[in-house]
C-alpha cells in the first residue's frame, strides 16, 4: 500500500472516531474511503430488530449511474444473503450481460456489518458498473470500512441508550419531586383546616363572631385548594389514559373567556386584564375543558406574575383560532421553557409558590384532545405569552 492509500486510511479511521450517525457524517466517511477505494454505489442496510428484516440506512451513487439513488433496491437481495450468510460476498453480472451497457455490469462486493464473531447486524454493499472485479487488496479495505461503520453505529446506539437511560432518570427524578410537593401540598391545606378547626372548637376559648367568621373562611378557601388539587391530580391521571371524556360543541370562544375573566374579576378585584376578540368564528370544542385551561392560565399570572396587567387577544386566520395570553411577570428561563407542559415539571426556586406541575400538563392534553397546539414564549425582560392554536373544526 502506497503512502496516499496509508493516509486516507488514517484519515478514514480518524473521521469515524469522531463521527455520530447522522448522514453528514456517514457522507464524509464515504467520501475519505473512496479516495482508497473505487466504487459507483453504496449502501448501508441494518437490522430492524423489531421485524427482524434488513432496512436501508443509507444509499449513495456517486460514481457512475447517480440516479440508482433513488432506487436503492439495487443491493436489497443481495445484502440479505451477505447478512443471512455472515460472510463477504462478491458477484459478478450475469455472462450474457451486454457489454456496452455498464449499468447492467454491476459487480458487487458485500459485507457483513457488526463486531466479529458475532451475529451481523446489517450489511455494506458496494456496487461497480462494469468492474473492475474486486482485488484481495480493495476486499481487505473494504471490510475496514465496514468494521469502522459498524463501530460507529454501534457507538451512537449506544449514546441513543443512554439519553434514553437519562430521560427515564429525570423522569423518575420528576416523579420523586412531584411526591413530596404533592404531600406537602396536601399536607399544607389540611394543616390549616385542622389547626382552625380544633381552634373553633375548643370549649375553654369564646371567639367573637369576626374571628370565628375569619377562621371558617380559611378552613373554607384550604379546602377548595385541596380539592382542587386532587382534582388535578385525578385528572391527570385520566389525561394520561385518555379517559377523560370530553363533550364537544359548537362554541364562542370569546364568550368563555368573557365568562372565566368575569369570574376572576369577581375573586381579584385589582386584576388587570385586557380582552381583545375580533370577530371569530365558532369552534367545536368542551366549553368546560376549555374554561378550564383560561382558568389554570390565571392561576399561573396571579401565582407567578403578580401584580403584572394582563393581555388577552383572540384572532383567527384560515381553519383555525388563535389565542395569546400574556403577562409582564418575570418570565421563565429558556432552559425551563421546554419542560413547563410537562407533567410534574415545576420551575424550581422559589418554594413558597405553590403548585403541583400539573395545572400546564393538563392544559397541554385538553388542547391536543382538541386537537390543537399550545405553546409559550417568554423573551427576556417581557414576561410570558401563552399561545393556543385550535382549528375550528378538529374533525378535519
Ligand atoms: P404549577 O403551577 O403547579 O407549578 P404548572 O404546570 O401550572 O404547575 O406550571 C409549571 C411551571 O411553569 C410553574 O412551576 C412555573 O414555574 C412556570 N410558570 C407557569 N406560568 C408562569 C407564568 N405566567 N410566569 C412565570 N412562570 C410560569
Amino acid at each position: 500500500m502506497d503512502d496516499l492509500a496509508f493516509e486516507s486510511l488514517y484519515e478514514l479511521i480518524q473521521t469515524s472516531a469522531q463521527a455520530g450517525n447522522s448522514r453528514s457524517a456517514i457522507e464524509k466517511f464515504l467520501t475519505v474511503l473512496r479516495k482508497v477505494f473505487v466504487f459507483d454505489n453504496v449502501a448501508v442496510y441494518l437490522e430492524d430488530e423489531r421485524t427482524a428484516s434488513l432496512e436501508i440506512m443509507y444509499a449513495r451513487a456517486i460514481g457512475r449511474a447517480r440516479n440508482a439513488e433513488a432506487d436503492a433496491a439495487w443491493g436489497e437481495t443481495f445484502a440479505s444473503q451477505v447478512f443471512a450468510k455472515g460472510l463477504i460476498l462478491t458477484q459478478d453480472p450475469p455472462p450474457d450481460a451486454p457489454l456496452e451497457d455498464r449499468l447492467q455490469r454491476p459487480y458487487m462486493l458485500g459485507l457483513p456489518m457488526g463486531a466479529e464473531g458475532a451475529t451481523p447486524r446489517g450489511a455494506l454493499v458496494f456496487v461497480r458498473f462494469g468492474g473492475p472485479v474486486y482485488e484481495n487488496e480493495h476486499i481487505r479495505v473494504a471490510k475496514i470500512a465496514a468494521d469502522l461503520l459498524s463501530v460507529l453505529f454501534e457507538r451512537a446506539e449506544w449514546r441513543g441508550t443512554k439519553s434514553e437511560l437519562n430521560e427515564l432518570k429525570r423522569q423518575m427524578q420528576l416523579q420523586e419531586d412531584f411526591v413530596s410537593t404533592i404531600s406537602h401540598e396536601l399536607r399544607t391545606p389540611l394543616g390549616f383546616i385542622k389547626g382552625y378547626s380544633t381552634s373553633l372548637l375548643r370549649k375553654d376559648t369564646q371567639w367573637d363572631d369576626a374571628t370565628r367568621d375569619e377562621f371558617l373562611v380559611i378552613i373554607d378557601e384550604e379546602a377548595d385548594r385541596l380539592s382542587l388539587l386532587i382534582e388535578n391530580v385525578l385528572e391527570s391521571a385520566r389525561l394520561q389514559s385518555k379517559t377523560l371524556p370530553l363533550r364537544f360543541q359548537p362554541l364562542r370562544l370569546d364568550a368563555v373567556l368573557r365568562d372565566v375573566v368575569t369570574r376572576i374579576r369577581s375573586r381579584y378585584k385589582d386584576l388587570e386584564v385586557t380582552m381583545q376578540a375580533n370577530s371569530i368564528p365558532p369552534i367545536h370544542g368542551d366549553g368546560v375543558r376549555i374554561a378550564q385551561i383560561f382558568e389554570n392560565l390565571f392561576t399561573n399570572a396571579l401565582k407567578y406574575a403578580p401584580g403584572s396587567p394582563i393581555t388577552i387577544t383572540l384572532d383567527s386566520s384560515g381553519d383555525a383560532v388563535t389565542i395569546v395570553f400574556k403577562d409582564h411577570g418575570p418570565g421563565i428561563t429558556p432552559e425551563s421553557l421546554p419542560l413547563i407542559f410537562e407533567r410534574f415539571y415545576r420551575v424550581t426556586g422559589d418554594k413558597t409558590v405553590t403548585g403541583s406541575g400539573l395545572g400546564l400538563y393538563i392544559c397541554k392534553q385538553i388542547i391536543q384532545a382538541h386537537r390543537g397546539k399550545i405553546w409559550a414564549e417568554s423573551p427576556p425582560g417581557e414576561g410570558v405569552a401563552f399561545f393556543i392554536e385550535l382549528p375550528i373544526n378538529p374533525a378535519n
